[in-house]
């Protein structure tokens, strides 16, 4: 059983081959780890193996385990789930970015978190890229107007888009779409470069198609435990 060490640096250099075969340099990709359901203890680990870029997409296991590790000044946490906009205080008290940000009243929640002295808040519009809205996101046909609802906040940056594949196509046409989608975003908001996609099974076809944060969990951590 290979371990975490073993584990992230495999990964790490498929990430690498992912990169230089689509002739693009790694240095420019951020590697989130997804820590879901694993204690904090392996937050620690991580960090202690070089690790600054976390992910949680439940907001009390964010809360539980920013707290829990807040000696760790330098990480990054990126909240990555479903959000309800009763959860946006507390989402906006502990993450440093929000990726999953998939409505305007959610973006008026996280902006109405602010207090004096907060730091904007860098925030990715979620796009689904299927037909179920069960699978969260905005429909392809509302991402302009989110964008600039977005845009036209003080307290939130909007920093590009995110998306999970399809569970019923192939990654990349999909990831495809949501390049195509980015770039529509880019053209009225420059600042607005990432492109939030890739998991376990599909990150090689993410960076493919231009995928900047990569968001990993399974390949790294192994196994999650079962959800508490
Ligand atoms: C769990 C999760 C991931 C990581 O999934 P793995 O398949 O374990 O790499 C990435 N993104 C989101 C939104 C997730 O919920």
């Amino acid at each position: 059983m290979p371990d975490l060490a073993q584990r992230l640096a495999e990964v790490d250099a498929r990430i690498g081959d992912a990169a230089r075969a689509a002739g693009r340099d790694a240095g420019e990709l951020t590697r989130i780890v997804v820590t879901k359901f694993h204690a904090a203890a392996l937050v620690r680990e991580l960090h202690a193996l070089g690790v600054r870029d976390v992910g949680e997409n439940r907001q009390q296991e964010l809360s539980a385990k920013s707290t829990e590790t807040v000696d760790l000044a330098d990480l990054t946490w990126h909240f990555i789930g479903q959000a309800q906009t009763n959860k946006a205080r507390a989402i906006r008290r502990a993450a440093h970015v929000v990726h999953s940000v998939d409505r305007a009243r959610l973006a008026d929640a996280l902006d109405a978190a602010a207090e004096p002295g907060d730091p904007v808040l860098d925030v990715l519009v979620q796009v689904n890229l299927t037909d179920d809205p069960g699978r969260g996101g905005v429909a392809p046909d509302g991402i302009d107007a989110l964008a600039e609802h977005i845009a036209a906040s003080d307290t939130l940056r909007l920093r590009g888009v995110m998306a999970v594949a399809p569970l019923d196509e192939e990654p990349a046409p999909a990831f495809q779409r949501l390049a195509d989608y980015a770039a529509r975003v880019r053209a009225v908001i420059p600042d607005a470069t990432w492109i939030s996609a890739g998991m376990t099974a599909d990150f090689a076809e993410a960076i493919a198609c231009g995928a900047t944060h990569l968001r990993i969990g399974s390949a790294i951590t192994g196994e999650r435990p079962p959800r508490a």
